[in-house]
């Protein structure tokens, strides 16, 4: 026995929040759309679980950041989900799905079929143990992923105010984690195999930058180095970690953050995949045409740079959902997705944002001694990406307006000279 809806939203993330909200603005009935989460929470908004989230005062606490408040739009509580005839199904695992049969089989034994299937189960974190390191399990051990969690984070802060925490990992979390816990008088120190932090995105010279802000609030940096294994006492906690490099590092908590992998288990040898996520098309649909894909699982065609992508970011998140819904309400209306890559981060006081791609020549501008600095990447001529710490909304928004136009740069030394002044002008 089971379940039947027109449509039905794996995963309950940042995607699947934003997606209910535009079928309802697009007129989807009561009772035909439901979703199925494993979280025990109705969709939230992600990026707070490493922000406010972790703050030792006024801490954000659901219901305050469910989708989608962080796009300034309606709180959607369990009430909102229960007005709108829209089934919310939590706690729940879908454990196997059948996309010739239309059916999503869940871990409680439930079948629930579709007419329309959009994926959006994101990702999980990357373990140790994918490393060879063991000791995940132990009780201080923190990864960052869900509210559970993040939970486990605060927990691990507040029984040792004052100790030290090992941060594994320099990309997002490691960097955002560092800065909460430092925020909470925990001593940091940052360990990680590249040359600098953010090394996918940051230049060096811009790394440095916010390397030195980190040092200056007391962050120890160890680079160019993995964990080896951790020292772990009799009632499993670890006090020590040792690295590589040879040295041991005394311990109270360790956070670990080394990337994620997208959740597309139920669909493989069902479902085109690439780069890792499913593929999809212009209108988030996938190679079944009752399934779209939404969020950090699907790899969709950026049209900017003539390529398929997977973005791990909130932005991609929340517009592919919107989108993806707007292919299925209203085909004839919808056009092809035409997205500019948006990351950014907050640490501190600090605050950038990034537009476009990271390839080709680098130009940087501003006073990287003081609050306000940037950088334009250059390809082929034509200026492809814009990065900018400390600016304001009008400055962001001409950033990004300038990379979507890819303006052609004859040169590089002007650009220079120009700084933010050229996003300004364009
Ligand atoms: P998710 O939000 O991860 O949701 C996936 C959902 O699917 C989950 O509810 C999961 O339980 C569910 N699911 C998976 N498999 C199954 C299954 N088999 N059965 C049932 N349910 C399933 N991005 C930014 O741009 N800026 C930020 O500042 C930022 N901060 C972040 C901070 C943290 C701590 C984290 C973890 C991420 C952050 N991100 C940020 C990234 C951003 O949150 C993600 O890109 C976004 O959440 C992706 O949305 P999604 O809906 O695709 O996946
Ligand atoms: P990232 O991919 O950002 O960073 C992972 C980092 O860990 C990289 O520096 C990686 O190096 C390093 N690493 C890999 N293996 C090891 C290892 N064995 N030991 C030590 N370091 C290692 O992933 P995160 O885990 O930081 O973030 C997870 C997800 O959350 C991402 O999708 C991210 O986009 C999202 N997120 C986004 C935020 C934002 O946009 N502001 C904030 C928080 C999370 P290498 O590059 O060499 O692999």
């Amino acid at each position: 026995m089971g379940r039947a809806f027109a449509y039905v939203i794996l995963g309950g993330g940042v995607a699947a929040g934003y997606a209910a909200l535009e079928f309802t603005k697009r007129g989807v009935s009561q009772g035909e759309l439901c979703i199925i989460s494993e979280e025990p929470v109705a969709p939230y908004e992600r990026p707070a679980l490493s922000k406010g989230f972790l703050l030792p005062e006024a801490r954000a606490r659901l219901p305050s950041f469910h989708t989608c408040v962080g796009d300034n739009e309606e709180r959607l509580t369990p009430k909102w989900y229960m007005e709108h005839g829209i089934e919310l199904v939590l706690g729940t695992r879908v454990k196997s799905a059948d996309v010739r049969r239309k059916t999503l089989l869940t871990a409680t034994g439930e079948t629930i079929s579709y007419k329309i299937l959009l994926v959006a189960t994101g990702a999980r974190a990357l373990k140790l143990e994918e490393f060879g390191v063991t000791g995940s399990d132990a009780e201080n051990v923190c990864y960052l992923r869900d509210l559970g969690d993040a939970n486990r984070i605060f927990d691990a802060m507040q029984s040792c105010p004052g100790g030290n925490a090992i941060v594994i990992g320099g990309g997002y979390i490691g960097m955002e984690c560092a800065a909460s816990l430092v925020i909470n008088k925990i001593n940091v120190t940052m360990v990680f195999p590249e040359a600098h932090c953010m090394a996918r995105l940051f230049t060096p010279k811009i790394a440095s930058y916010y390397e030195d802000y980190y040092k200056s609030k007391g962050v120890t940096f160890i680079k160019g180095t993995v964990l080896s294994s951790f020292d772990i006492d009799s009632d499993g906690k670890v006090t020590a970690v040792n690295l590589r490099d040879g040295s041991l590092l005394p311990a109270d908590m360790v956070v670990v953050g080394i990337g994620i992998r997208p959740n597309t288990g139920l669909f493989e040898g069902q479902l085109t995949l690439e780069k890792g996520g499913i593929k999809v098309n212009g209108k988030l649909q996938s190679s079944n045409s009752s399934i779209y894909a939404i969020g950090d699982v699907a790899a969709f065609p950026v049209k900017l740079f003539g390529e398929s992508r997977r973005l791990e970011h909130v932005d991609s998140a929340r517009r592919s959902a919107r989108h993806a819904v707007a292919a299925i309400m209203e085909p004839e209306k919808t056009g092809e997705f035409d997205y500019l890559p948006f990351f950014y981060s907050r640490v501190f006081t600090m605050s950038w944002q990034f537009y476009g791609d990271n390839i080709g020549e680098v130009v940087h501008y501003g006073d990287f001694s003081g609050n306000t600095i940037g950088a334009y990447w250059v390809s082929k001529g034509y200026l492809v990406g814009s990065f900018l710490e400390g600016g304001t909304k009008e400055e962001y928004e001409a950033i990004a307006k300038t990379t979507r136009l890819k303006p052609a740069i004859e040169d590089l030394g002007e650009l220079e000279r120009q700084g933010l002044g050229f996003a300004l002008t364009v």
